[in-house]
């Protein structure tokens, strides 16, 4: 028969160093919520700083009719601590060991535990708090919203804390990684963010002045109110999107009081339950189709059924925003279309190589212009080239994918619902004759757009047929 336990905080596993400071952390936070008649708390016992302790400024038994009772609440205190500490050990040799010596006596119990495993800090495990310092950012850390300033703040704080006192990063490092990832997170702060950044001592906007103890060094808290309020305005403008954070902070061996922080920003109010993620980073695993919840967060009106192969949780906030404003994004183009069915899909489209689902800054491509032109005739050519192999192979074995939602021939502009104009003809583009098949309905969009504008300007009917023209049917900006 097996019976659930719930812990009140991460389980000890036994590693020394931070690992055990960690979960000590944990045990203390927990005990200080316990507290008896006497005023003291479980916390204040294993610190021997409770009512009738030896430690400093630890009251004394009041003598006559109270003291037998509150020497019962000490013994109380005493059995409890112990009983919280193995219960939060999952090493069971260790709660062997505690059992064996130190049985019902919380304070001899933490005693020993600090003495096998609140070692000095090893190189190793500077090394893993500098890798986690670096990690650290705003995105995969606490996520876009009203408060992210302020959280990754609090964030880095706590990690610059869990450091030893000697190891711990300034002022100046604190700021400095605040305003570095404030600039790596969002476009619309990164050249006021990078400016203070660069600045030299003395003509920084955010430095404690002569006079103050730590003259000269970069002001965090004064940047980080200063960041917030700007962030803060920004988010409720919807000059930046909110996102949930992309990542969440428990590694193996973390405490879960570790995670708060994230956790905390994780449930602000503007995510629902509809950004249901992991543990664990979800980033690239979660199909693109879920990634239209993203959107819709940032305000964008979408129909229940949309569909999308890009992934939006890959898109930044600020580029996010732009989409759903519907004003000029850099880097991509939006997109959306409909099918057969009427189903609507959305996706992004690479301003350099026109690839379906990245922009620009993602594009494996060599930087290189390529007109939407040049791209169509390519996915022309190489859909009848695939649609020429499929005839050959025709028969069980053509292997002919099936079409997924929101891609089923044709494709277009406008859900059938939608009355067209007289002079516009969308609807009955190019519907006769083929079968369908592995149709690139962006390239159908694209193809469509640009033969309407030729058409309109009344010149080319059919489609350039050099390469040259191809580059010409564009005016690069
Ligand atoms: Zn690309």
């Amino acid at each position: 028969m097996t019976t659930e336990i719930k812990y009140d905080f991460e389980r000890f596993d036994g590693r020394p160093g931070e690992p055990y400071r960690e979960w000590r952390i944990g045990l203390m936070n927990f005990c200080s919520t316990k507290a008896d008649e006497s005023g003291s708390s479980w916390a204040d016992h294993l610190l021997d700083i409770d009512m009738g302790g030896a430690g400093p400024g630890a009251p004394a038994i009041p003598p006559g009719a109270q003291s037998l009772k509150m020497i019962r609440l000490r013994l109380a205190r005493c059995k409890n601590t112990y009983g919280a500490i193995v219960k939060h050990i999952s090493d069971s040799d260790l709660v062997k060991i505690l059992a064996t010596n130190f049985f019902g006596n919380g304070q001899l119990a933490l005693n020993y535990l600090n003495t096998m495993f609140d070692t000095p800090v090893r190189r190793q495990d500077l090394r893993e708090l500098d890798k986690k310092w670096i990690e650290t950012n705003i995105l995969n850390d606490v996520g876009v919203n009203e408060d992210s300033v302020m959280n990754f703040a609090k964030l880095l704080t706590r990690l610059n804390g869990e450091r030893p006192a000697a190891n711990r990063h300034s002022d100046n490092e604190m700021t400095e990684k605040l305003l570095e990832c404030i600039a790596d997170s969002s476009r619309h702060f990164h050249e006021l963010a990078m400016t203070e950044y660069n600045a030299l001592p003395g003509s920084r906007k955010f430095e404690v002045p002569a006079g103050l103890p730590n003259a000269g060094s970069r002001d965090f808290i004064g940047c980080v109110d200063h960041y917030q309020r700007l962030w803060r305005s920004a988010v409720k403008s919807r000059m930046i999107a909110t996102m949930p954070p992309q990542k969440r902070i428990i590694s193996p061996g973390s405490s879960r009081t570790q995670s708060a922080d994230a956790i905390e920003a994780y449930a602000v109010k503007s995510f629902n339950a509809g950004a249901r993620r992991s543990p664990t980073n979800t980033r690239n695993t979660s199909p693109p189709f879920h990634s239209i919840h993203i959107l819709r967060q940032a305000g964008l009106k979408l129909d229940k059924g949309t569909t999308t192969t890009t992934n939006f949780e890959e898109v930044p906030p600020d580029d996010i925003a732009m989409i759903v404003k519907g004003g000029k994004t850099d880097g991509f183009d939006f997109e959306t279309c409909y099918d057969a069915n009427d189903r609507r899909s959305v996706d992004i489209i690479c301003d350099c190589c026109r690839g379906v689902g990245h922009m620009r800054r993602q594009c494996p491509s060599p930087k290189q212009y390529r007109s939407f032109g040049y791209v169509i005739k390519l996915l022309e050519l190489a859909r009848n080239r695939t649609e020429q192999r499929a005839q050959q192979n025709k028969g069980p074995t053509s292997g002919r994918r099936p079409i997924p939602r929101g891609q089923r021939f044709p494709s277009r502009s406008q859900p059938n619902s939608f009355q067209p104009s007289p002079r516009s003809a969308n609807s009955s583009y190019d519907t006769g004759g083929r079968s369908g098949g592995n149709e690139c309905n962006v390239a159908r969009e694209l193809s469509k757009s640009a033969s309407k504008t030729i058409m309109t300007e009344g010149e080319v009917k059919s489609m350039p047929v050099s390469l040259d023209d191809f580059f010409e049917d564009e005016i690069l900006s």
